[in-house]
């Protein structure tokens, strides 16, 4: 992968950084999956991070991502598998049918509108997407996502909804100065979390998605299972 060294040694330092971060707290390692965030690079910049075996990627917007996805899957070998769609940003309901097909979870449910959008047009795919809840913990009114305390009621109402399968939250914290004054954010999600699971027990609670290029760290201290980094593994 000449031209492209950068993103082999950049990715070498994230795990590395990752697997000191679990270590720190005591966690596996193997609990934490890293998705490198293409949005702003190309096909070939995705095809180098897949060579260098990063198989979970993530995109937010769904008009830049599709062409990108689809360029990427000409590019791949016979027998090279098909890597992990995440779609992490916000989806507009009007973009719901495009985006289905082309994805293979959801991080950003942010509305229940959305959610019931979501299962219409997945209904005559025959697919179930997992999906996770985008909680606004830091309450910025720029952010989407659910408010914490509507949370429960979204659940009930997307649990009545046949082809979603709730998975977990996500959430973005706010631009700090330093990555630990990101970490009382994370430490809300896992909270929230951890409430959720005792009140929905037939929910799979797996996932937490939280922590990106610039607090990825704290995040993963706090019980990451999901990574969304971009800048610190595709910026030379
Ligand atoms: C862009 C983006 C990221 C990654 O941000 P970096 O700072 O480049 O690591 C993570 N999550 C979401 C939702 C994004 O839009």
């Amino acid at each position: 992968m000449e031209g492209f060294d950068h993103i082999a040694r950049n990715l070498e330092s994230i795990y590395h950084r990752i697997e000191a971060a679990c270590r720190r707290a005591g966690r596996d390692p193997r609990e934490v999956t890293l998705i490198a965030v293409t949005k702003t690079v190309t096909a070939k910049e995705v095809l180098a991070a897949y060579r260098y075996g990063v198989r979970h990627f993530g995109e937010n917007r769904v008009e830049e991502a599709l062409p990108k996805i689809a360029e990427f899957q000409q590019m791949l070998s016979a027998g090279e598998p098909a890597p992990t769609w995440h779609m992490i940003g916000h989806l507009q309901r009007r973009k719901v049918r495009d985006a289905m097909p082309a994805f293979d979870i959801v991080h950003s449910v942010d509305t229940v509108r959305l959610a019931a959008e979501m299962s219409k047009r997945l209904e005559p795919l025959g697919k179930e997407m997992p999906i996770l809840l985008e909680v606004n913990i830091s309450g910025e009114a720029s952010k989407y996502g659910f408010a914490p305390a509507d949370v429960p009621a979204a659940v009930e109402e997307i649990l009545q909804m046949p082809h979603l399968s709730i998975r977990g939250l996500m959430t973005m914290a706010p631009i700090v100065a330093h990555a630990e004054d990101a970490r009382p954010y994370f430490v809300k999600l896992r909270a929230l979390r951890d409430e959720l699971a005792a009140r929905y027990p037939e929910v799979q609670w797996s996932e937490l998605s939280m922590g990106m290029s610039d607090d990825f760290e704290p995040a993963v201290e706090e019980g990451a299972t999901m990574v969304r980094i971009g800048r610190a593994i595709f910026q030379p």
